[in-house]
Order: C-alpha cells, then sequence, then structure tokens
C-alpha cells in the first residue's frame, strides 16, 4: 500500500469511526457535525471562498465529512459519497471503462450489479463476464489482459455467503493492467480492509451496516489512489447523484457505531449458525465461519470475523423455505440487510428475482437471513417456531 501521511492513520478504528473528517463544527463549536442544509455559500469578495465551499453539488460540509471519515475508515485516498450504492457503481465503471472495454464481474454478484452491466453497461457496449471469484484460478481465466479494465469482486457474497481471495485476485488483476473493485458491503471496513490487500477501489451500499439503521439509502466510493478518486468527484460533479446533506448525517453517525454493531451482529449470528447447524429441518447452511466453509481459509486471512449475514436451505423444499419466511414474527419478511432489526427472506423470488433466469439464479429452497443484534435467545426462539417441526421418531 502507499505511504500515507495521514497522521489519523495511527489511531484505531473505533476512534477513527467517531472522529475522522469530524473536528468540531469550525463555525460554532457544535461536537456533532451539523447537517448542512445550504445549496451555496456566501463569498468574501468575488471568489473568496470560505473553506472551499460553493455549491453544494461540488462539496458541502457534511457529505465531505463523511467521505473523510470513509476514506479514513478503509485506507483510502479519497471518498466519494453517492445517492445510492448503484448510483456509485454506475459512476466508478463510466470513469474507468469505454464501450469496448471487458470487465469481469462475480457469476454470483448483487443482483443490482449483475442488472447494471446487463441491462445498462452491455447496451453502452461493456463486455462483461461473470465468473466464479470463490475459484481464483477461474477468475483469472476470465480476464482480458490489456481489454479488462475491471475486475469486480464482492466477498463475501450475496446471497450464498461465498468468500472471494482479495489478494490473490489483486495480483492478477495487475497483472492483466486492470483495477481490482471490491463491494465491501457486507463485511465492512471493520471486519475487512480491501485496500491494505491491494484493492484499488472499494464499493459501498452505505444503506446497508454503514447506516446501519434502516433509515437511510446511500452509495460510497473509497480509492486508493488520490487521482482516480478526484476524477470520480468531477465526474460526480458533472453528473449530480451525490448524498443529501441528511442522508450523509445518518451514515455518519451510523458509522460511530459501526465497531460495536458489527461485534454483535457476528456474536448473534455464530450463535444461529449453531443454532441451525443442529436443526433437523435445515439442510446446507451458508457461513463464512463455518469449519467446513470452502471459504473459510481465506475468511481467516482477511476478515476480523465472519460477519451478520447468514443463508441456508430447507431439507423440505421451496414450500417450508416460504413457510420459514412468512412465520418468522421478530424476523421481518424483507428486503435489504445490515440494520439493527434482523430480516429475512427467500432470494429467488425477492433479492434475486431479476436474475432467475441467469447464471445468477439461486436455490428456491433457500432463506436468506440479515441478523440483527436484538437479544439472540429471542431470535433462536423465532426460528424455532418457524421451522417445520422434525419428523417424530
Ligand atoms: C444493496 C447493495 C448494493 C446496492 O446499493 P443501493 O444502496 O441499494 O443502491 C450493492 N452491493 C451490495 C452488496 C448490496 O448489498
Amino acid at each position: 500500500m502507499s505511504q500515507t501521511h495521514n497522521p489519523d492513520q495511527a489511531l484505531g478504528f473505533e476512534t477513527l469511526a467517531i472522529h475522522a473528517g469530524q473536528p468540531a463544527d469550525p463555525a460554532t463549536g457544535a461536537v456533532m457535525t451539523p447537517i448542512y442544509a445550504t445549496t451555496t455559500y456566501k463569498q468574501d469578495g468575488v471568489g473568496g471562498l470560505r473553506g472551499g465551499y460553493e455549491y453544494s453539488r461540488t462539496a458541502n460540509p457534511t457529505r465531505r465529512a463523511l467521505e473523510d471519515c470513509l476514506a479514513a475508515l478503509e485506507l483510502g485516498e479519497r471518498g466519494i459519497a453517492f445517492a445510492s450504492g448503484m448510483a456509485a457503481e454506475d459512476a466508478l465503471v463510466r470513469v474507468t471503462c469505454q464501450p469496448g472495454d471487458h470487465v469481469v464481474i462475480p457469476n454470483d454478484a448483487y443482483g443490482g450489479t449483475y442488472r447494471l452491466f446487463n441491462t445498462v453497461f452491455a447496451p453502452w457496449g461493456l463486455d462483461f463476464t461473470p465468473a466464479s471469484e470463490h475459484h481464483t484460478a477461474a477468475f483469472a481465466a476470465a480476464v482480458q489482459p490489456g481489454r479488462t479494465k475491471l475486475v469486480w469482486i464482492e466477498t463475501p457474497s450475496n446471497p450464498l455467503l461465498g468468500v472471494a481471495d482479495i489478494e490473490a485476485i489483486a495480483a492478477i488483476a495487475h497483472e492483466a493492467g486492470a483495477l481490482l473493485v471490491v463491494d465491501n458491503t457486507f463485511a465492512t471496513p471493520y471486519l475487512q480492509q480491501p485496500i491494505a490487500l491491494g484493492a484499488d477501489v472499494v464499493v459501498h451500499s452505505t444503506t446497508k451496516y454503514a447506516g446501519g439503521h434502516s433509515d437511510v439509502v446511500g452509495g460510497a466510493l473509497v480509492t486508493a489512489d488520490a487521482d482516480l478518486g478526484q476524477r470520480v468527484a468531477v465526474f460526480q460533479n458533472s453528473t449530480g447523484a451525490i448524498a443529501g446533506p441528511f442522508d450523509a448525517y445518518l451514515v455518519l453517525r451510523g458509522l460511530k457505531t459501526l465497531a460495536v454493531r458489527m461485534d454483535r451482529h457476528c456474536d448473534n449470528a455464530e450463535r444461529i449458525v449453531d443454532f441451525l447447524v443442529d436443526h433437523e429441518a435445515v439442510g446446507q447452511v451458508f457461513y463464512p465461519g463455518l469449519a467446513n466453509h470452502p471459504g473459510r481459509e481465506v475468511a481467516d486471512k482477511q476478515m476480523r470475523r465472519y460477519g451478520g449475514m447468514l443463508s441456508f436451505r430447507t431439507r423440505a423444499g421451496h414450500q417450508a423455505a416460504l413457510d420459514v419466511c412468512n412465520r418468522t414474527r421478530l424476523f421481518t419478511l424483507a428486503e435489504s440487510l445490515g440494520g439493527v432489526e434482523s430480516l429475512i427472506e427467500l432470494p429467488a423470488t425477492m433479492t434475486h428475482a431479476s436474475v432467475a433466469e441467469s447464471p445468477l439464479a439461486v436455490p428456491n429452497d433457500l432463506v436468506r437471513v440479515s441478523v440483527g443484534i436484538e437479544s439472540v435467545d429471542d431470535l433462536i426462539a423465532d426460528l424455532a417456531q418457524a421451522l417445520p417441526l422434525p419428523p417424530s421418531r
């Protein structure tokens, strides 16, 4: 990783989450970053900008605080906050690729990412290859040296919680002259810092764990390189998909508790995994922390813990999976993830319906769970009453 001159980098993650980019407000001393609900900024004489702000599409102090905090947490040079995760992804592709270029994406990418490439960028002239990021050699084979501009991974992946080897794939991308992009939405920088492992860009849907309270849609890019960050910022100013100041504030607020929330998400997920593995109505359980998970070794190398997402198959098939989703009382049947409340869903007909006929299709007896931070005994009791009873002996 490049040498950084930011003295903040010596501070611990929890400290940075609370303080990076957030000195007391220079105007009032407010300890919390104000929501700068302003479009424009008074100039002291023509061209005399105070603090560099002139118009809030270009820059806004609340958004800037979030961008600087995210950059510090992800060990990057520049953060850019967007209106949504998809807006961030769209900007990144348009800044780094031209029609005729090639991109490799995971064959189990987030459904919206696949749809972006398939319905927006393919007609634009971008060629993309979905490949298994969980088999580094297979992924390497999809790269076209000289023509591939982005190698895109998402780890752990959605909804099957596969793990991709960030360091190994960074080497492959760089050898081919491509940038490595890591969607770090599931892991968050608390559990995994891709830039330290060689990634060039980290993508976030801050809608999920970063915001953490299911009350804001947002996205971000963090670049390892300041030049690329500047190109993205110029593109964003030219096209406009910015995070508004209130949305930026909500994510900033969420980040302050990211570390403690993630630890509890992980504690609860581990307990629920133990419960599911032993349950007779449950088939395969997908969680990177399981000893028999094919990605366990790589997860141990690159992650602090294994996260709050898990999925499992029901032994009795599709109807049983539907029943579980319909019967839970505490787990809310809903899409999205990463909030303090537990959510449950059926990917085949909900989050992954748009990829039903594609290489990204998932089994229809798969249940995905976003484990919240409620009392874990209550969560386990809820799943116990929702799962079909084991056959009596
Ligand atoms: C939700 C999500 C996105 C898209 O983000 P939005 O904020 O919904 O636009 C991208 N990647 C992953 C892994 C996600 O979970």
